[in-house]
């Protein structure tokens, strides 16, 4: 790794990077030395000069991103180190599995690795930079995946248009770092099949995050009607047919999203009478109120990326699970989730209580869900957490 310079922290901030926090805010900074550029390694040092580790440097709010703590360099394989820990780790909380060839490899923050995500589809790594530095080491990435993941690994796809900062943005940044697979590429999910296209779909393709999640679907749905909103590629949807589902109907505002759908539904071999896909707004569709349904999906994008659109998510989240309160059967079982990061287990869960007596219904709560063990959060950086979920039973 070449460092590009030094940052040398104020007195006491040391503190939080000694206990491995990761990030190192512009105020926390008494001196920096060298030329330092956006993506850049940097060298830091305590206000006594004591080396604290290394970092990426990118000029904003969080200016060091920490990759590396303590006083040893990183060393020439610290790509490859990195990967095969994370590795590791999945294969403690048993990934892959014989049935299961997708999982996420790394996770940002929770791998020690700030502003990456690798996601491992069955021989594709699927690599997204969220900040300067992760684009700057791309290829290093690609190369010490290669080495990690030797020889499963046939293919490394960067994909961070839509993710990098906003200046970095503009330009192109999808492409293939080595080898090439054709998509849409098939991977296998507690035996269940999905097409994943990473080149069309939103994020790397598609939401590992949910996995444990739709498994449990599945526990309530045998013989039961069942609505999958925000269904994207239709997970939930898939899980609840092989549990033996009644009939399923699966609701996105995305026409491409609904074709996913329906090509995964098609792709486990589901007989066509027992779901429906709608393109529509999942608001709209639970207004029309045409059905009955005995269990609800309610899995929305992040409705609040930054902490000054939080109080705005809050009343989204209430207003849609209000409305699933309201048109789900008696005895029905609703599974509700928040991907944002802004807001935490306790505002939805508070969320999720008023929602409960704007709906006029009596509710308990049987599961509090998660991310799962792919997704792991550093201790010391619990914003790591972002998934929330509860399984609510309406009387
Ligand atoms: N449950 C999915 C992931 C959901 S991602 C899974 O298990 O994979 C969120 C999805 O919500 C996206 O597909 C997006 O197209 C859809 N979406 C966003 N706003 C919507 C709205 N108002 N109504 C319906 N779908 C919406």
């Amino acid at each position: 790794m070449v460092n590009a310079g030094t940052v040398i922290l104020k007195k006491g901030k040391e503190h939080s990077i000694e206990r491995y926090h990761p990030w190192i805010f512009s105020g926390a900074i008494q001196q920096s030395t060298g030329s330092l550029t956006d993506g850049c390694w940097v060298e830091v040092l305590s206000y006594k000069n004591k080396r604290l580790g290394f970092g990426h440097y990118q000029k904003g709010s969080i200016t060091v991103r920490m990759l590396h703590f303590g006083a040893d360099e990183p060393g020439e394989h610290f790509w490859e180190n990195k990967f095969r820990q994370a590795l590791q780790l999945r294969r403690s909380a048993g990934l892959p599995t014989e049935t299961t060839n997708a999982f996420r490899l790394i996770h940002g923050e929770g791998d020690g690795l700030p502003g990456l995500i690798v996601d491992y589809y069955d021989g594709v790594a699927i690599v997204q930079a969220h900040d300067a530095g992760m684009h700057e080491d791309r290829h290093r990435i690609a190369e010490a995946l290669q080495k990690a993941l030797s020889p499963a690994l046939q293919t490394v796809y960067y994909k961070s248009h839509g993710t990098l900062p906003g200046k970095m943005r503009d330009e192109h940044y999808n492409e293939y770092l080595s080898g090439m697979s054709a998509v849409p590429h098939i991977v296998a999910e507690h035996s269940k099949k999905f097409y994943i296209d990473w080149e069309e779909g939103q994020k790397t393709g598609f939401f590992l995050d949910q996995r444990e999640n739709r498994r449990l679907l599945g526990e309530f749905s045998a013989g039961k009607t069942v609505l999958n909103t925000f269904c994207y590629t239709g997970g939930f949807s898939v899980y609840a047919l092989e549990a033996g589902a009644q009939l399923v109907h699966s609701v996105d505002a995305s026409e491409k999203a609904i074709q996913l759908t329906r090509k995964n539904l098609e792709l486990n071999g589901f007989d066509a009478e027992k779901h429906a896909c709608y393109a529509i707004d999942t608001f709209d569709f639970l207004a029309d109120k045409h059905h009955a349904y005995d269990v609800i999906v309610l899995d929305p994008p992040a409705f609040a990326k930054h902490r000054d659109a939080r109080h705005q998510a809050v009343r989204g989240y209430q207003r849609l699970n209000a409305e699933a309160m309201k048109v789900i059967r008696p005895g029905g079982v609703i599974f509700t989730f928040s991907c944002s990061q802004v807001v935490d287990r306790q505002l939805f869960y508070d969320t999720i209580v008023s929602a409960a007596i704007q709906a006029g219904r009596q509710i308990k709560v049987l599961h509090h869900l998660s991310q799962p063990a792919d997704h792991p959060v550093s201790i010391f950086h619990p914003e790591g957490e972002y998934l929330k979920g509860l399984v609510l039973f309406v009387e």
